[in-house]
């Protein structure tokens, strides 16, 4: 993920949650793109672990001006995958993400070149890199648009 940004402080790339590895840097990174990748399924967590950690990750997006996520959660019709897929889809229905999240959509619904697909990128050209590589397994990825970050006046 180091590709994502650069520091503020020492320009060299760094991690977006992390201190900065170069200068000990604890500012906010400069963001390389409004777009990024997150794979939720990384380290195998249960369904309420997924879901806090999306949470989270949502929470520190929004504060770096994050547009864009491509949720990568997996599918399958058993297993930890199919589960958290099942437990993002519901919690999504369900608005457990709506103060943060301003629009989503199922892979399955945005498959490579169709229309709904096309209708996206017009809107968030930055997912195209993403997209693309999910030509078949997009049943796995929930694209999540994210909202302006609430600033207090
Ligand atoms: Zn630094």
């Amino acid at each position: 993920m180091s590709q994502y940004a650069e520091c503020s402080d020492c320009g060299n790339p760094r991690p977006l949650f992390k201190q900065c590895p170069h200068c000990g840097s604890e500012s906010l990174p400069v963001l390389a793109t409004d777009t990024i990748e997150f794979n939720l399924k990384q380290d195998g967590p249960y369904v309420e672990e997924a879901l806090e950690r999306l949470t989270d990750y949502l929470r520190k997006s929004m504060e770096l001006g994050i547009k864009a996520i491509i949720l990568v959660h997996g599918y399958g019709s058993s297993g930890e995958g199919g589960r958290i897929k099942r437990a993002i889809h519901d919690a999504l229905e369900n608005n457990r993400y709506s103060d943060r999240v301003d629009e989503y959509h199922f892979g399955e619904d945005v498959a490579f070149g169709s229309e709904a697909y096309h209708a996206l990128l017009r809107r968030r050209p930055g997912l195209k890199r993403y997209l693309k590589r999910f030509k078949e397994g997009n049943a796995g990825i929930t694209v999540l648009l994210l909202g302006s970050p609430a600033r207090s006046a």
